[in-house]
């Protein structure tokens, strides 16, 4: 026989108001919710008047995704970010909000690969995208096409290969045809780059590198300062249904604790390091903060400093020797992604990803990540590794 529980089941579904009064942590909550509850009916009829930013339904965020939000933003002296899933969302999600059938997109040449891919699902809406060369101006003033050119893309340094942009030339040219600029942040992160005061309207960022830290989450920020811009962004995000999880935002938040001290240690031993590859083998060594580097001036202007990643780019040297090459290294770890406490390695071919960049077939650039292990052991590691493909 079941005894009657029916005050305890209540009991179990209300939880006890417990005061917060003494307890003055200094961790953000995670606070979750699908449900956001209203302190009245009028409240409740009226929820659209808390749009865009206030909480309605756990989709649109929570006081711990706002919190990572208004950092950020902070961080580029904006007014506005949004997360979302990934840095690849970011991108994505921008452009559908900003682009419609018959507009024209441009996109540089030396983006992140799988931006390139999406323009193919912008091609299906009706959205032309041409690929332009963010080192050649001209090249990207003969592409703009006034009324029809919307948004243009650009990345720096590049995925890769590494070329540094003139943002604010850029820019101008982009809003002498009233097109809308958008660039991927990832590589400075807002601490060594803030775009939007370079003439850029729309920031991506995929958290998922520097800012989370530790090789464990996946996310990616929107940042902007145009309140119109904003509205569109995130009302196209709701209706793809798109959110993320306070868990997520949580370690994003942590990460970005410690954010300023990685960055600059990774800065410094990328610069340091790729200095020691330059002066000491005949591959090119790909780093803005290099002074023969052709980027290197626009980045001395534009940017604070360096973060970890570079690459290295070899020549004609057999796939089946980078690989043994590769082999060799004890230090580093093979993978594609970075920003983590553990540097990584990726060998990359990129001849198929470019249009009006020329690489070839038998180009393999390393992109190189530094982490946080000791500079001799990675040192010792590119020694080895330079030892197999030749110095
Ligand atoms: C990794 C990366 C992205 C994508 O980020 P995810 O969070 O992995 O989707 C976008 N842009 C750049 C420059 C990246 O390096």
């Amino acid at each position: 026989m079941r005894k009657n529980t029916q005050l305890d089941d209540t009991l179990c579904v209300i939880p006890p108001e417990t005061p917060l009064e003494g307890f003055a942590s200094l961790a953000v909550p995670v606070y979750r919710a699908s449900t956001i509850v209203f302190p009245n009916a009028a409240a409740y009829r009226n929820r659209a008047a808390r749009a865009p930013d206030g909480y309605t339904y756990g989709l649109s965020g929570t006081p711990t995704s706002r919190t990572l939000e208004r950092q950020l933003s902070a961080l580029h002296n904006a007014e506005w970010a949004i997360m979302v899933p990934s840095g690849q969302a970011a991108i994505s999600a921008t452009m559908l909000a900003l682009l419609r059938s018959g507009d024209h997109l441009l996109v540089a040449d030396n983006v992140y690969p799988p931006v390139k891919q999406f323009t193919r699902i912008l091609a299906d809406l009706g959205i032309k995208t041409e690929f332009f060369d963010p080192t050649q101006m001209a090249d990207l003033e003969a592409r703009l096409q006034p009324g029809r050119t919307k948004l243009v893309w650009v990345e720096s340094p590049g995925s890769t290969s590494m070329e540094v942009c003139d943002i604010p030339g850029i820019s101008r040219l982009t809003k002498s045809a009233d097109a809308l600029l958008g660039c991927d942040n990832t590589w400075a992160t807002g601490l060594l780059c803030k775009p939007l005061e370079l003439g850029v309207d729309v920031v991506a960022e995929a958290l998922t590198k520097y800012v989370g830290g530790h090789s464990d989450l996946l996310l990616g920020a929107i940042i902007v300062q145009d309140r119109e811009l904003y509205g569109r962004i995130r009302g196209t995000l709701g209706c793809l249904g798109v959110g993320v999880s306070p868990d997520e935002c949580s370690l994003a938040l942590r990460g970005l604790q410690t954010m300023g001290l990685r960055l600059r240690h990774v800065g410094e031993v990328s610069e340091e390091l790729a200095h020691r590859l330059a002066q000491s083998c005949k591959h090119a060594v790909l780093h803005p903060s290099l002074s023969e580097s052709p980027g290197h001036m626009l980045w001395a202007r534009d940017f604070k400093g360096s973060s970890g990643v570079f690459s290295v780019r070899l020549e004609r040297i057999p796939a089946e020797a980078i690989d043994r090459a590769l082999d060799e290294l004890k230090t580093f770890v093979i993978g594609a992604s970075w920003g983590g406490t553990r540097s990584i390695v990726a060998p990359m071919v990129i001849a198929n990803d470019r249009h009006v960049m020329r690489s070839s077939e038998t180009i393999t650039y390393l992109r190189i990540s530094i982490g946080l292990e000791n500079i001799d052991h990675l040192w010792a590691d590119l020694q080895r590794l330079m030892g197999v493909v030749g110095t």
